[in-house]
């Protein structure tokens, strides 16, 4: 049996295993200890965050922005419609309604001119929504800068969903640290994992130790267990903080490993006709966490679910790219702007194995498995010919 090729699986580096043995020597198991004010304050020297608190999951830290910027029950948020569900779920956690807005082409990311629109019109009817949550996809910053003017101008706090572009830039700095709030994730599939886990950021210290106290079940300074609010077990462990310290040690490199990825592809597949790679804003450098596609089938010959389908014969998992989030049934009740760009990028697109630990030999085989969809497909074309 050949060896499965995964989308993108852990890589650890070399120091994870002895801060986890630090963990153990001091019985730092739990609760919060000393890992995890050390990976805070590395992940703001590494992202230029002002404050940081290390959470139990990216969606944990999505929760507590919304609860931090005061989104309740009835309010709206508008978000990105291109993306995973949990940038959306805590939306609904807090009895508020998401408003999905669709893609550019230069970035995949939130459209700046239909935000701005939106803005505008719902300026007009005197209902402008509580927040607006940006994502950016798979490794690619969006367009922060008219992003929020725009939300400047409306004074609507901005909330940075950066889940998948730890290590990305925008004019130089890190995405997820424009915004009121940033979060990031350290899931198993990201650029770097804790096994589970995330973090919030923001420059305002109070809204951080707000998250921190939240997220500890909101326990009031006492010598007793006393509770005026209601709050969450959502902080992260000391021992995964410590796994966290040593992936924060090989994330450049973990990001250098991904983008020759796309390199490696691009320069074999990027000729064929009808495949073109997720393109690079020129606003920013991808980290390329996942190396996406899209794929035309009329002149690529084969569409992208018998890719996909190809690659899954030969042991290789590739995925489409998000289905967008006004399409998913559990949102179907809710409200949408914009055309059909996230639309077609579900339709045609495809996300490649990418991890940091593909071999040469494993990138081989994917580009092999692929091209050999195309040339079954000349034949057919030939006989066209004649
Ligand atoms: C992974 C991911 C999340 C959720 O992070 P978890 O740590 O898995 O909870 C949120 N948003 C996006 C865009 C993601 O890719």
């Amino acid at each position: 049996m050949e060896k499965r090729i995964l989308l993108s699986t852990p890589h650890m580096g070399e120091q994870e295993l002895e801060f986890v043995k630090e963990a153990f020597d001091t019985n730092w198991i739990a609760p919060v200890g000393p890992h995890i004010e050390a990976f805070e304050q590395e992940f703001c020297q590494v992202t230029g965050a002002g404050y940081a608190a290390a959470v139990s999951s990216g969606t944990a830290a999505i929760h507590l922005a919304l609860q931090l910027i005061g989104v309740e029950p009835g309010d709206e948020v508008l978000c990105s419609t291109l993306t995973f569900v949990a940038t959306a779920n805590p939306i609904i956690y807090l009895g508020a309604k998401p408003v999905f807005i669709d893609s550019d082409r230069t970035s995949w990311n939130m459209n700046p001119d239909l935000l701005q629109e939106m803005l505008e019109y719902r300026a007009h009817i005197g209902k402008l929504p509580k927040a607006v949550l940006l994502v950016h996809l798979y490794g690619q910053s969006a367009d922060i800068d008219p992003i929020l003017k725009a939300c400047n101008q409306y004074d609507i706090p901005l909330i940075e969903d950066a889940a998948e572009a730890l290590g990305a830039t925008y004019k130089g700095r890190s995405p997820g640290t424009f915004g009121r709030i940033g979060i990031y994730s350290f899931n198993g599939n990201k650029i770097i994992t804790t096994s589970g886990g995330g973090m919030l950021v923001s420059d305002n210290a109070d809204l951080v130790a707000k998250a921190r106290f939240l997220a500890t079940q909101a326990r009031d300074p006492a010598p007793h267990y006393q509770h005026s609010e209601i709050g969450y077990n959502y902080r992260l462990s000391n021992v995964l903080a410590g796994i966290g310290r040593g992936q924060l040690r090989v994330l450049s490199e973990r990001v250098a490993a991904r983008r020759r990825n796309f390199e490696v592809y691009q320069q074999a597949l990027g000729n064929l006709p009808g495949l073109e790679f997720m393109p690079e804003a020129s606003f920013g450098r991808a980290t390329r966490w996942l190396t996406c596609l899209t794929i035309d089938p009329q002149t690529f010959g084969a569409n992208r679910e018998q890719v996909r389908l190809a690659l899954a014969e030969q042991q290789i998992e590739a995925r489409p790219v998000w289905k967008p989030l006004h399409l998913q049934p559990v949102f179907a009740e809710c409200e949408y702007f914009g055309g059909t760009v996230a639309e077609d990028l579900f339709a045609r697109g495809l996300c490649l194995p990418s991890g940091s630990n593909l071999t040469n030999e494993d990138l081989q085989r994917v580009i092999s498995a692929i091209a050999a969809v195309h040339k079954n497909t000349i034949p057919t074309q030939t006989s066209l010919c004649i």
